[in-house]
């Protein structure tokens, strides 16, 4: 191994870009600042229930299995994977519930108990989230966007499927029911965009889900994680953890390695990062004018909003809870608008509801339940919010909706419970305004547009995960590893 490269931070991004350069003859060093690696994907054992902190459902698991297979090995020796159906249980506060799956019959059924006339709708959608899968995900997702010829180039592409046109719109298009229309278009939120302003290239998340499912890792996530972790030790890679880089040691326009927090430093080819964008260029390139130039650039872009998380361990089974719902509140536009856009704290919300013990039980003590509860908040840019005072009634606010619409007796139940508010975000992994997904996902801010797979001036500075193309989202952070894994190995001549 002539070759070494430096990757900080491991995210699924860093941990996916270490394998790739690892297994194509690099020597890798990926070095995370936490205890343990998984980033947004972190995990906390508390009084015998295992709470994952961010991802849940897994998408396109073949992305995944890819990263043993470079190496002759089977994804199957560090991981099991269990399929979800269905994959989300939608429900309204009027009662309604909606189950989102693959099985063609049974989401048509769904669909006609909306509204019969929307299922011819609903075929025309299809055929249009496939033909955006196409272009935008499987010929598109993993490849770098370095120049702007490469953005001219799938012109057409996006001009043909009206890209500028947001997927609420787009679905609107195809269907008449509101409650549809949410069904079809909430998805961009899982990835950080507002679905009334997120391009409608981002609709090709239905065809993801329906052509390789949902997935859950047996023991959650971090399961997933630790199996990631393993096998690029496993490969020859070292991990370093619970050492923040402090600094990207440079000469000129070259960077020649990383320095700890704890005055450990290593020398390197190359250097990759995973973490957040702002603080690779503000903190981690500081002395260097391209460091300030980005940090200028970035400081106008628009960033995703935060995450306002309650986890809670309860006494009991839930067999009728599926392990995913999405609890839509009374309101879908005026909600978005006031997160995204005028970033107040609204007094109603939607939630996401995760339940992995129906699923798994294991990850909580026998006879009890694991659940969070998650709720799209602004992120800190915006108005200022005392998250230390608003948190633990926000919390509660949380619980009582639950309350109210799923668990009647749930204060009694719960043995455990804390929440994670945008400060824990931006504390724990530097994310510039506690953003949970980093740049929102825009037209404008997508593809080229986006932060570059490899620096424009830093010849040997690669960048990977959520703030690259394509975006946030575990296919999409491996997505960005891949490419950036191509273009590390064709400069380092791998
Ligand atoms: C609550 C939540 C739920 C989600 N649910 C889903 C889901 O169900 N499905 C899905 O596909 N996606 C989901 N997402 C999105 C997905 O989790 C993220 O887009 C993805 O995990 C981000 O990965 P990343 O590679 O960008 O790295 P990150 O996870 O952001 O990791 C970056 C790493 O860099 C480290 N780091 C930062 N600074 C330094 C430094 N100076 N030195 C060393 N290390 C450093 C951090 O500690 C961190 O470990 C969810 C996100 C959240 C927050």
């Amino acid at each position: 191994m002539g070759q070494t490269a430096v990757v900080i931070g491991a995210g699924f991004g860093g941990l996916a870009l270490a394998i790739r350069l690892q297994a194509g003859g690099v020597q890798t060093t990926l070095i995370e600042a936490r205890d343990r690696p998984g980033g947004r994907a972190y995990v906390w054992h508390r009084d015998g229930f295992t709470f994952d902190a961010g991802p849940t459902v897994i998408t396109d698991p073949d992305c995944l299995r890819e990263l043993w297979r470079l190496t002759g090995h089977d994804m199957a020796e560090d991981v099991t994977l269990i399929p979800v159906s269905p994959f989300y249980r939608l429900n309204w506060p009027d009662g309604t519930n909606f189950d989102y799956s693959n099985h063609e019959v049974a989401l048509r059924r769904e669909i006609a108990a909306l509204d019969t006339r929307d299922v011819a709708g609903y075929e025309r959608f299809l055929d249009y989230s496939a033909g955006v899968y196409e272009e935008g995900y499987r010929k598109l997702g993993a490849v770098p966007f370095l120049d702007f010829a490469s953005m001219i180039k799938s012109a057409p592409a996006l001009a043909r499927h009206q890209a500028w046109r947001s997927v609420y719109s787009m679905v609107s298009s195809f269907v008449q029911n509101e409650k549809l229309r949410e069904a079809l278009s909430f998805h961009t939120l899982l990835v950080g965009g507002n679905p009334m302003t997120t391009s409608a290239i981002y609709a090709l998340i239905h065809t993801l889900e329906k052509t390789g499912g949902v997935w859950f890792a047996q023991g959650g996530t971090n399961r997933l994680v630790a199996g990631m972790a393993r096998h690029f030790e496993r490969i020859g890679g070292v991990l370093r953890l619970g050492d923040p880089v402090t600094g990207i040691d440079m000469i000129g326009d070259k960077a020649t390695g990383v320095r700890t927090a704890s005055g450990w430093s290593c020398e390197a080819d190359a250097v990759a990062s995973n973490a957040d964008l702002m603080h690779n260029y503000r903190n981690l390139l500081g002395g260097h004018p391209r460091g300030a130039k980005m940090t200028d650039k970035l400081e106008r872009s628009r960033w995703s909003p935060s995450l306002f998380l309650v986890h809670f361990g309860i006494k009991g089974s839930w067999p009728g809870i599926p392990h995913h719902m999405i609890l839509f509140g009374p309101r879908y536009e005026g909600l978005l608008t006031d997160i995204y856009q005028h970033g107040v704290l609204p007094a109603d919300f939607s939630l996401y509801l995760h339940h992995p013990t129906v699923t798994d039980p294991t990850m909580a003590p026998e006879g009890c339940s694991t659940f969070y509860a998650l709720a799209p908040v602004p992120h800190m840019g915006k108005l200022p919010i005392d998250w230390g005072q608003v948190g633990p009634a926000y919390a509660e606010r949380i619980l009582s909706e639950i309350e109210r619409r799923l668990i009647p007796d749930i204060r009694s139940r719960i043995v455990t419970q804390f929440h994670y508010a945008p400060p824990d975000f931006s504390r724990d992994l530097n994310a510039h305004l506690g953003s949970a997904f980093s740049l929102e996902p825009l037209l404008t801010q997508s593809a080229w547009f986006r932060a570059h797979n490899r620096d424009d001036v830093i010849p040997n500075f690669y960048l990977v995960g959520a703030g690259t193309h394509p975006g946030a989202g575990i296919p999409g952070v491996v997505g960005s590893a891949k490419a950036t894994a191509t273009l590390m190995l064709e400069d380092m001549g791998s």
